[in-house]
């Protein structure tokens, strides 16, 4: 028996929302990872039969993730801008999963924004900005996934097809790194449980997940550890950082850098790890960009009671999870390198 941890207003306000809705657009973060896509799908799987459910997402998510059931019927609104827009003008309700304000959603944020349909948030990030009719805000909770999972339940669905829970499994696996941190609850189990009984392949699941890479990606790996991570002891802080150029000599690919944020953190007495890297600026957010055409993208990783997103909030106009957060820079790589080690001490415990 799984326990209610929505609140009864909040599964009916839900219910009351969903009832006279036909067109539902279900809109998830920028850089998609896999608890935005399981959980953004969970919920188009669930609503498939009877609405016109799109999911959209701000620009492309990672190869690893285009064999979750659905995937290629998402909108990416980068290559399709009308598209979305339009999509999202017709909605008559709009469902946020796995952000908490609109500028996680990049463009998408102000269409969001102008709709007038009835919005419903669900999210497991810290501070939820209050832009939705019914929000449902959990950041105890480790995935956005278990969240639409909990919804479901206990608006007592029964038909748990493969596909949606394959969604949700995905989700739940991804956001706790194959169940390594956040996990430590009996329910958690339970829940899983359930998504196996429905059909869900779970080593299937992680293998199409983490066995997945191209070669480039594994060398770039090998040439960050090796050539790129600098340690500051004192701070238990690693740090590594790339270049364009460098991203274009490994045949850099949207998702080729997940996870590498998280590999200094097997080192003993290393606690924060942080990982920088260049991107483009895209059209949308030239403005914002004060001219500059190169953007940094920042990751942070921590262990324990050592919180990054405050740092990555005050010094990198970001935020994110106690453990998991990420800012960005309008820039120079150099720049950014410099802004992180003149601040990172001022943040990050000695001991
Ligand atoms: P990742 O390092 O995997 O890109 O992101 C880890 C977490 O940090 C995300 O789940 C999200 O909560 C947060 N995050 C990453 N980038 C940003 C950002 O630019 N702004 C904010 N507010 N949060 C971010
Ligand atoms: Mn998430």
């Amino acid at each position: 028996m799984i326990s209610d941890k929505l609140t009864k207003q909040q599964v009916e306000g839900v219910r009351r929302l969903l009832e006279p809705a036909k067109r539902v657009v279900i809109l998830s973060h920028m850089s998609p990872d896999g608890d935005a896509i399981g959980s953004s799908l969970a919920l188009y799987w669930w609503l498939h039969d009877t609405k016109a459910a799109q999911v959209i997402v701000p620009n492309a998510f990672p190869n690893f993730l285009s064999w979750i059931p659905g995937a290629d019927s998402i909108l990416i609104c980068e290559n399709a801008v009308e598209k979305a827009k339009s999509a999202i003008e017709q909605a008559d309700l709009i469902i946020c999963s796995d952000f908490n304000e609109p500028k996680r959603i990049g463009q998408l944020g102000q269409m969001a924004l102008d709709a007038h349909c009835p919005k419903i948030l669900i999210d497991h990030h810290l501070f939820p900005s209050d832009f939705a009719d019914v929000t449902i805000s959990y950041p105890d909770s480790p995935s956005a996934s278990e969240l639409v999972y909990r919804l479901l339940y206990q608006l007592g669905v029964q038909n748990w097809p493969v596909e949606l829970a394959t969604c949700i499994y995905t989700g739940m696996m991804t956001d706790t790194g194959n169940f390594s941190f956040n996990s430590n609850y009996p329910e958690m189990y339970e829940i899983i449980s359930h998504l196996v009984s429905c059909g869900v392949d779970k080593d299937a699941a992680y293998n199409k997940v983490f066995n997945s890479h191209s070669e480039g990606r594994m060398r770039l790996v090998g040439y960050c550890l090796n050539n790129k991570m600098r340690i500051f002891p004192d701070y238990h802080t690693a740090l590594i950082y790339l270049s364009g150029k460098e991203l274009y000599r490994f045949n850099f690919k949207t998702g080729d850098a997940e996870g590498i944020v998280n590999m200094p953190l097997s080192i003993k007495d290393v606690y924060y790890s942080c990982f920088m890297r260049e991107d483009k600026v895209a059209e949308w957010e030239k403005e914002r960009a004060h001219g500059s055409t190169k953007k940094i993208k920042l990751s942070m990783r921590s262990q324990g009671d050592r919180p990054v997103n405050t740092f990555c909030h005050d010094i990198f106009n970001g935020g994110g999870h106690k453990n998991a957060s990420g800012g960005e820079y309008y820039g120079e790589l150099t720049d950014a390198v410099n802004l992180f080690l003149q601040n990172y001490e001022k943040y990050f415990l000695k001991d």
